[in-house]
């Protein structure tokens, strides 16, 4: 990365809220539910399923756990009414895990008990290692009584092995994914190779207990090593999925798909759309190139 883009990186919560707005509708559908569902729809004819999430983590106190449940509950009927494919996905920490497990727990709960009718599923996110530990037991909770739920684990972390391990017997749904939180070498792997192999021997050991995989990834030298999973554990297409976060690798989505994998988008939306897009762009030294063309007429 040159002196132009690592000053943007430095200076990008500081960069003007319409620069920053323009470039990050690449990665969030808008900040109202209408423009979640429109961009739903227009992947939806592209031949992609859906998950949605409402931006947003670390709420603090009942009364602001119970109102993101809301909000969720409510994107959930419009999802249905919509007949789209596509389901919820939420941070312990905007159910209020920061606050309790037990509050948390109970939102969960909430919102499982209002998706299962409409027959949607609940995916389980994962957030930074302080939290792994209660969001197994809180998912572990949701697991005995419903069905329509799933989990998220990280390669990055040496535990997800043992984790895996541990996970009670029966049906199981795993978002497998590297790992966002950049977590020390104490507790997990640093560098590129090591996260990329315990992803793959993760996924092995998933399908080796019957889960159902989605490898939600952009690393397409990964994903050959997951298609020969596939095929060396005979898995039909609905044992696994590629997911996606919207914006990114686009061409990607387009090779899987015509390879014949099925490919499901995250697509974000909400008023906290701010930190979600900066942290998109630190991701990406090709957005940051586009953020100074936008905002400084720089190429
Ligand atoms: C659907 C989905 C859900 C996720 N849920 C969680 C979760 O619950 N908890 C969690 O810890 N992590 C989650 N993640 C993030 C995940 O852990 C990784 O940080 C992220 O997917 C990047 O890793 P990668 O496997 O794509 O490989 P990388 O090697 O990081 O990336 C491969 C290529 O894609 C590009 N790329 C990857 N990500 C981005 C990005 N965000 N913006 C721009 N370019 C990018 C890279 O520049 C690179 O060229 C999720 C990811 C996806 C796709």
């Amino acid at each position: 990365m040159g002196w132009p883009e690592k000053t943007v990186l430095a200076l990008l919560p500081h960069v003007p809220k319409f620069a920053l707005r323009r470039v990050a509708s690449r990665y969030i559908a808008g900040e109202t539910l209408e423009s979640a569902l429109a961009k739903l729809n227009e992947l939806s004819a592209r031949g992609h399923a859906g998950i949605i999430d409402i931006l947003g983590e670390d709420v603090t106190g009942e009364a602001q756990a119970r109102a993101v449940v809301a909000e969720y509950q409510q994107a959930a009927t419009a999802v249905a009414r919509a007949k789209l494919d596509c389901y919820v996905s939420v941070k312990p920490t905007h159910c209020g895990l920061r606050t309790s497990e037990a509050l948390a727990l109970e939102r969960y709960r909430e919102l499982c008990r209002h998706c299962a009718p409409l027959g949607l599923f609940v995916r389980v996110e994962m957030e930074d290692y302080t939290t792994t530990d209660a969001t197994l037991r809180i998912f572990e909770a949701l697991r005995a009584e419903f069905t329509n739920v799933g989990i998220v684990l990280q390669s990055r972390l040496f535990r997800t092995p043992d984790d895996i391990a541990k996970l009670k017997p029966g049906p199981l749904q795993v978002r497998m994914v590297k790992g966002i939180y950049l977590e020390s070498a104490t507790i997990a792997h640093t560098t590129p190779d090591p996260i990329r192999a315990a992803y793959v021997a993760c996924s092995e050991q998933l399908f080796a207990r019957g889960a159902r995989i989605s490898f939600a990834t952009h690393d397409e030298g990964m994903s050959r090593d997951l298609v020969a999973l596939v095929t060396k554990h005979r898995r039909a297409k609905s044992d696994y999925e590629f997911q996606v976060l919207l914006g990114v690798q686009e061409p990607l989505w387009s090779r899987w798909r015509e390879a014949g994998h099925r490919v499901r988008v995250y697509v974000p939306f909400g008023p906290e759309w701010q930190p979600y897009s900066l942290r998109r762009m630190r991701k990406n030294p090709e957005i940051v190139r586009h953020v100074l063309r936008q905002t400084f007429g720089l190429a």
